[in-house]
């Protein structure tokens, strides 16, 4: 391989490693949809425990009901006896007896409030449930194909680094110094191809005695227009 021809095939995989480090620096790792997953489960959570809370305030209000009924089965016992004949005490009773018929109505509509509520609720966490389980999925299918593709750029990123390193061995040393200056500043393309007559990098057309010269002699001939090194392939 002719000197020339070495450092345009190290511009090759210079390039062809500048495009795969890129490539792997956008891979998406997941970050947006760990934050909606992330999301979805708060969500889910809260609406857990305020079932949580609405399921306990039933309990309550089922044992409240329960001492209620009791009160009033009681003083019902107790007034229908016959035991009692004080008429002052008979009304009192029976007003008892009224009082706790009110109490276990408002407890009743709000258990009935309630367990609508929690049947709500109960449904509303189920649509959660499930776009949660979607939302892990989708994470998941995201991850294992993340994976791939991270793990095939890698194992190309490094056939491409170590092929880098055997052309760079072979590269004339002061040739080699020359590329990497150039490629620093001329936006990682230091060598170009002539296309026919044309510099493949700036498209201007590279003069006849110049590609002559390229032809002629294994040294480094530079387009006059952005200053790259040419390539000039056999024909
Ligand atoms: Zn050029």
């Amino acid at each position: 391989m002719t000197r020339i021809r070495t450092l345009y095939e190290l511009q090759l995989i210079d390039t062809q490693i500048a495009r795969l480090e890129a490539a792997l620096a956008a891979l998406d790792d997941g970050t947006t949809l760990r934050g909606r997953v992330q999301q979805a489960h708060a969500v889910e959570e809260t609406a857990r425990s305020d079932l949580q809370a609405g399921q306990a305030r039933l309990r309550d209000l089922e044992l409240e009901l329960q001492s209620t009924v009791g009160k009033a089965t009681k003083v019902e016992g107790d007034l229908y006896s016959g035991r009692i004949s004080n008429p002052k005490e008979l009304r009192a009773m029976q007003e008892d007896v009224e009082a706790l018929g009110r109490q276990r109505q408002r407890i009743e509509e709000e258990m009935l409030t309630l367990m609508e509520e929690v049947e709500r609720q109960l449904e509303q966490i189920r649509r959660l449930e499930a776009e949660r389980q979607a939302r892990d999925r989708e994470l998941d299918e995201h991850l294992e194909d993340y994976t791939t593709r991270q793990r095939a750029l890698t194992a190309e990123l490094e056939a491409a680094r170590r092929h880098r390193e055997a052309l760079a061995a072979e590269a004339d040393p002061g040739f080699l110094r020359r590329y990497e200056r150039l490629r620093s500043r001329k936006d990682g393309v230091a060598v170009t191809a002539v296309n026919g007559s044309v510099c493949n990098a700036c498209h201007m057309t590279v003069p006849e005695a110049v590609l002559n010269a390229a032809r002629e002699s294994d040294d480094v001939h530079t387009c006059e227009d952005c200053g790259r090194i040419l390539y000039v392939p056999n024909e």
